[in-house]
């Protein structure tokens, strides 16, 4: 659900802007357009086009999680699923990445 603007997203912008040009070419991944949006249940989502979606409470992470969420929706650009290949691909930039998706399932943020 999209609450709109209503909402302090300038930090959140701000960190995944950074991160995104960070560690985007890790993964070799050009990506179109982000928006930050207030989503109830999940951190990140892409399209086909190759536009990012990240929750404004990223910006309350850590930063270990905030670069798994953006590593991972990263990585849905070179794999639209959660084959063997996708995970290859966060490990490639992120070996620990098991640990820190149970982390980040267990930070109760989202509900
Ligand atoms: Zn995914």
């Amino acid at each position: 659900m999209r609450i709109g603007r209503c909402f302090p997203s300038g930090s959140a912008r701000a960190l995944v802007a950074s991160r995104l040009v960070a560690l985007a070419p890790a993964l070799g991944v050009a990506y179109g357009r982000v928006a930050i949006r207030a989503q109830k249940s999940c951190w990140g989502s892409c399209s086909r086009a190759g536009n990012l979606n990240f929750n404004y409470k990223l910006q309350f992470l850590p930063p270990r999680l905030q670069d798994y969420v953006i590593v991972h929706e990263l990585a849905h650009l070179r794999e639209h699923n959660h084959s063997a290949r996708f995970w290859a691909a966060v490990a490639g930039v992120l070996p620990n990445w098991r640990s820190l998706r149970r982390e980040l399932r267990e930070t109760k943020m989202l509900y």
